[in-house]
């Protein structure tokens, strides 16, 4: 049996999708906001869904808020976003925010569907191993970036960035690299961009501790020291 949990608040589309996947086969249930898709997804048995089809825009808690704290809390049922074109997070963002897919809404029922298994197919994410770089720490399954015991924080952006950096750590990466990687491939924005997020990360991660962790390379970009 295959057992999904729906988060959407907008109760029609709720019902749409649960009455199409009971067609499908699944066993589905429903939450209708933040707190309560959160509560039904930590209070039943770890392991009892296959998927999440969480909504970003909920009442009481976000979708991103819901995903992060489940996993923080070591639950890592594959988490499908669903997020609208216009809403106040983008398809990257869902899935810097710990999401393992997502689909904008309006989408075809059949897409939905292939997306789920798809998902399902993967199975759990595996939890991600801490980087570290000398004290600077930064562990993807808690979303949680330190300097020794002092937790920083950071944007989604920030996080993507500086996870980027730790997993190149002693290397230089070029801008365009780091474009590639933590915006898109078809990024076609201005790439300075990369130069103002290296900005806000010393400001959070080097300079309140009087460290340069993160060297500009001249005509090749830059480079997170390997001791941190
Ligand atoms: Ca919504």
């Amino acid at each position: 049996m295959t057992r999904v949990l729906v988060v959407e608040d907008e109760v029609g589309l709720a019902e749409t999708i649960r009455d199409g996947l009971g067609r499908q086969g699944f066993t589905v249930d429903l939450a209708h906001d933040g707190v309560e898709g959160l509560w039904t997804a930590t209070e039943t048995p770890h392991g009892a869904y296959d998927a999440v089809v969480l909504d970003i825009m909920l009442p009481k808690l976000s979708g991103y808020e819901v995903c992060r704290q489940l996993r923080g809390r070591g639950i890592w049922t594959p988490v499908l976003m669903l997020t609208a074109k216009d809403g106040e997070y983008d398809e990257a963002d869902a899935l810097d925010l710990g999401a393992d897919d997502y689909l904008v809404k309006p989408f075809s029922f059949v897409v939905l569907i292939a997306h789920l298994r798809a998902l399902i197919r993967r199975g759990a994410p595996e939890r991600p191993a801490v980087l570290h770089a000398g004290d600077l720490s930064l562990d993807p399954a808690e979303r949680r970036v330190a300097r020794g015991t002092t937790t920083i924080a950071v944007t989604p952006r920030e996080f993507a960035l500086l996870e980027f950096l730790l997993r190149n750590r002693g290397h230089a990466v070029t801008k365009t690299a780091i474009i590639e990687n933590v915006w898109d491939a078809h990024f076609d924005g201005d790439p300075n961009i990369v130069e103002v997020y290296i900005g806000y990360l010393r400001k959070k991660i080097d300079h309140p501790f009087g460290r340069s962790a993160i060297e500009t390379v001249r005509g090749a970009g830059y480079r997170l020291a390997a001791d941190g």
